[in-house]
């Protein structure tokens, strides 16, 4: 047989090796006890083709940055030929659905491969989303559409670039086969292009993969889950002198994986980031962003608003709620765990060092964004509270805000009201809200704010360097998402590529990009994809 474009991959699948799997072979949908995982070869399509790679994952890969050029990379990345080296499988996990346990979920439509072990970033598994059903897929077709796998793919890697932790995408494939798709659920499916995304993270493991073990008592299973993850994923935690794991290690380990969340949250609402569904199967034990679905980003500053059409009614998953629901979901955790512990009291504690986490980092964060240095709680979280409250008080775009406030010049002894407003001005939605009270509401703000700088007498053009590197200027806002799916349901990728490149370094100013910048227009504003997402993907 000829080389293959992905035969350099050094494959070492701990996963499967070291994990019970499921003994019956059957793919067919049904509910999986004792197992781990089930093993299921990826489905062949009708014509797969490359929409997009991410250069920066070939090269931690290992790969020929020119290998997606090639017929064999579409082949492989999209599922069509078997990869030597991996051992495909689909994991069983449950999970808590908007607050409620819903049994087992597992990998509907995801498809493991095995894991990689590369120079730089360690074991990486692969994992394809959208490769055909598996005992997981309940009543759908484990098959993905273009709109959500282009919206996975960019998003993953946007998240990288902009420094939150997130897992990773390689590859977006159109597979040449129609899914059918009910985007509204109105009761008018249409068929769509489908699409597989190939991507990367440490492991996938998620906190359902605990849960559907603890709510079916199988402790054995539980442990073996635990042991495995912590001896592969978090060996540092564990005592060289002592082999046998102790009760001690998996509080520890729990309280790792509190921390590593508190930190991504934290991430999150830096970037105006809204997950849209954390349901505890899309929560990582890594603390990684994890399965984009109906995701979004703040346009004007709402802490009130959630992409999610399912959610739209409770806004169980809205961007102000986050942190909090970190902390249910971490509960679920600790619940989970509690067979292999059994003490309350270490949980708990491992518990509250997500609360004191969020809470010392947070502020600091929201520092950083302001360019306060030297931030003292007490004496300058006010300033922090009154500006949250202005950015909801007229539509105020929050990514243009904080690039404007950099700009506000706090050195001169004089400056007229509309200079120190005219650096974000093209925040406002509605250029007339910014008027009466709430333009006097600014402008005492920004007295106070040029004070505070003043006092820790930093320059603005430094100011300016450390604002600017924790603000970023490029989100993947979400209409430009959507436009660049317009394009790619037309056969052109070009804006794909065009976006993904602007995003590789979303705080540098990149004048020539500067339309990947611009707030919301208009017609985006109740267009669906671009403010309202289903499920529906
Ligand atoms: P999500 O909240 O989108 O991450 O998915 C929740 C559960 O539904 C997971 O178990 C998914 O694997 C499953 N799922 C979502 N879409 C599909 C699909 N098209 N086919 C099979 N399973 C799916
Ligand atoms: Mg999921």
């Amino acid at each position: 047989m000829a080389a293959q474009p992905l035969d350099d991959l050094v494959w070492d699948n701990s996963f499967t090796r070291a994990l019970p799997a499921d003994p019956i072979s059957a793919n067919r949908v049904r509910q999986v006890f004792d197992a781990a995982y089930s093993r299921v070869t990826p489905a062949t399509t009708e014509a797969p083709e490359l929409v997009a790679t991410s250069a920066e994952m070939l090269d931690l890969l290992g790969l020929d940055p020119n290998v997606g050029a090639s017929e064999a990379f579409v082949r492989a990345v999209s599922g069509n030929e078997p990869i030597e080296g991996s051992d495909p499988y689909a994991m069983c996990y449950g999970g808590h659905q908007f607050g409620n346990w819903a049994g087992q979920l597992g990998d509907g439509r995801a498809i493991n491969l095995g894991e990689v072990v590369t120079k730089r970033s360690g074991r990486q598994a692969l994992q394809f989303k959208g490769a055909g059903p598996t005992p997981y897929s309940r009543g759908a077709d484990g098959l993905a559409v273009l709109r959500s796998s282009v919206r996975e793919f960019l998003c993953s890697e946007a998240m990288h670039h902009l420094g939150v932790p997130s897992t990773r995408a390689l590859s977006v494939a159109l597979t040449g086969d129609k899914v059918m798709r009910d985007m509204f659920y109105d009761g008018r499916p249409a068929l769509e292009p489908g699409a597989v995304v190939c991507r990367s993270a440490p492991s996938f493991i998620r906190f359902g993969n605990f849960e559907i073990f603890a709510s079916r008592k199988d402790i054995a299973n539980l442990r073996r889950l635990a042991d495995y993850t912590i001896t592969t994923y978090f060996p540092e935690l564990l005592d060289a002198e002592h082999l046998t794991i102790a009760p001690a290690n998996y509080v520890d380990w729990f309280a790792e994986v509190a921390r590593l969340s508190a930190d991504m949250i934290v991430h999150w609402q830096r970037v105006g980031f809204v997950h849209g569904v954390m349901n505890t199967d899309n929560m990582s034990i890594h603390g990684l962003t994890i399965d984009y679905g109906p995701y979004g980003w703040l346009d004007n500053y709402d802490p009130n608003w959630t992409p999610n059409t399912t959610d739209a009614s409770r806004k169980r998953y809205r961007f102000s709620a986050q942190p909090q629901i970190g902390a249910w979901n971490l509960e679920r955790l600790a619940n989970a765990l509690f067979p292999l512990v059994n003490e309350v009291d270490p949980l708990t504690d491992a518990l509250n060092t997500y609360v004191t986490r969020f809470n010392e980092k947070w502020p600091q964060m929201m520092a950083d964004k302001l360019g306060i240095v030297g931030f003292a709680p007490v004496t300058d979280r006010s300033l922090i509270d009154d500006l949250l409250e202005l950015l909801v008080g007229a539509e105020t775009d929050m990514t243009l805000f904080f690039r404007g406030l950099a700009d506000v010049d706090t050195e001169s002894a004089t400056v007229t009201d509309d200079e120190l407003l005219s650096p974000f001005l093209e925040a406002f939605y509605v250029r007339e809200q910014l008027s009466g009270d709430h333009r006097d509401g600014w402008l005492n703000w920004l007295q106070r704010y040029r004070q505070r700088i003043a006092y820790s007498g930093q320059a603005d053009l430094q100011r300016r360097a450390t604002m600017n590197a924790v603000n970023p200027k490029y989100v993947l806002r979400n209409y430009l998402a959507q436009l660049a799916i317009d394009d790619a349901e037309k056969g052109n990728f070009e804006l794909i590529k065009q976006i993904l490149e602007v995003l590789r370094k979303p705080y540098d100013d990149q004048p020539p990009h500067n339309r990947f910048a611009a707030k919301r227009p208009d017609w985006a504003r109740s267009r669906p994809g671009c403010s309202m997402l289903s499920c529906s993907s």
